[in-house]
């Protein structure tokens, strides 16, 4: 398929999908689906779908790479051979170890990491099936999991990315979106505390596209927000279901 046989947007503004330019994908995010993990999530946006478990706060090994005075993260971000139209090697990929660090450092800045000293956090992340913004997802829902984990946070961090297509900005692309629109802008940020933790840009932005993409950037971020709080309150509630039965 060639760039130019690819209409990314029809004469009433419609995206391949249906959605308006500033429309998010459909998100839903369920907490604690993992019996054997400390804290866990799965989200579904759009057609991706996203698993992530959390251990820790736990020993370190080896010891010498453990901190005196905090602890420490360590991210997988890891796709199914299934996850693409075509077989994936299971093997790690260079994009694969790029996105854990990438994704590791958006979610640092919000967790409290001197509660812990000598210890490690594992973020396990396994992409099930890709559509275009997985690492944006995965951090969405990786603050969720750390969360149920009971990680001491600053804030949840919430991600999503902003593109062009056919000169439109618009939010939170699909993969076709990303593979032949002119631009992706990744963004995480503590939505409470209003700061960034993640800036990516591939392609190119005038800086009016910049700062219109950003705000549309902040704006997907402020209602997948409400979201991950959605689905943390009810995962609290069902425990709190759970612990008056287990007293009853
Ligand atoms: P992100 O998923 O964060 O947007 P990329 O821009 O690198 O990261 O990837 C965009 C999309 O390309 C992915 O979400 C996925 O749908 C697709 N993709 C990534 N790797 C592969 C692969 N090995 N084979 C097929 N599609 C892939």
């Amino acid at each position: 398929m060639s760039v130019r046989a690819v209409k990314l947007i029809t004469e009433d503004g419609r995206r391949v999908d249906g959605r308006k330019p500033d429309e998010l994908r459909p998100t839903t995010i369920d907490v604690g689906i993992l019996k054997n993990a400390d804290g866990s999530a799965l989200i579904r946006q759009g057609n991706n779908k996203i698993i992530v478990a959390v251990y820790g706060p736990r020993e370190l090994h080896p010891r010498h790479l453990a901190l005196p005075d905090r602890a420490i993260i360590r991210c997988r971000y890891h796709m199914v051979p299934f996850s693409v139209p075509e077989r994936k090697s299971p093997a790690p990929t260079r994009r694969e170890i790029e996105l854990s660090k990438v994704i590791r450092e958006a979610l640092e800045p919000a967790i409290i990491l001197s509660s812990f000293p000598r210890t490690t956090i594992d973020v396990f992340i396994e992409v099930l099936q890709a559509d275009g913004g997985t690492r944006t997802a995965s951090i969405t829902a990786a603050s969720v999991a750390l969360a149920d984990a009971g990680i001491p946070m600053r804030d949840l961090v919430t991600a999503v990315a902003v593109g062009k297509v056919d000169d439109t900005l618009v939010l939170d692309l699909n993969h076709l979106e990303d593979q032949y629109g002119g631009g992706d802008m990744p963004v995480a940020m503590m939505p409470s505390l209003g700061q960034i933790t993640l800036l990516q840009a591939d392609g190119t932005f005038t800086l009016d596209e910049f700062k219109r993409g950003l705000e549309l950037a902040i704006r997907g971020i402020k209602s997948l927000y409400e979201i991950q709080k959605r689905a943390l309150k009810e995962r609290y509630a069902s425990l709190a279901l759970e612990l008056r039965r287990g007293r009853s």
